[in-house]
């Protein structure tokens, strides 16, 4: 099943919720101080889909916030959701909501230059 994009975005303040530490561990919290229940934090890229990413440049990541992700060229990060779903932080793939597949994502995607 082809992997779609998701915004993962507060609705209220639309900033991506981070991983934060507070005095009772691990929460999801925020700019705008509202708590998400649902943690979200990336998955890692098997099979087919990790050697996409690594055709296209980009690397495995891990913040100290236990977040995972993707660091490519130009900035370009992303994010693969547990859901099947994913998100591209990318100023230049617009922000119109339709960003189709990830596979449709790396096509525009130069390869790595040799
Ligand atoms: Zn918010």
């Amino acid at each position: 099943m082809p992997r779609t994009w998701r915004d993962p975005r507060c609705p209220d303040c639309r900033e991506r919720p981070q991983a934060t530490y507070t005095g009772s561990g691990w929460k999801f919290l925020c700019a705008c101080g509202k708590e998400f229940s649902n943690p979200e934090a990336g998955i890692e890229a098997t099979g087919v889909e990790a050697e996409c990413l690594a055709s296209k440049g980009f690397r495995l990541a891990h913040s100290d916030n236990k977040d995972t992700y993707y660091e490519g060229t130009e900035h370009r990060l992303i994010w693969l959701w547990a859901d099947g779903t994913f998100y591209v932080d990318d100023p230049f793939s617009g922000d119109n909501g339709s960003k189709g597949t990830l596979e449709e994502y790396l096509d525009r995607i130069p390869g790595r230059v040799a």
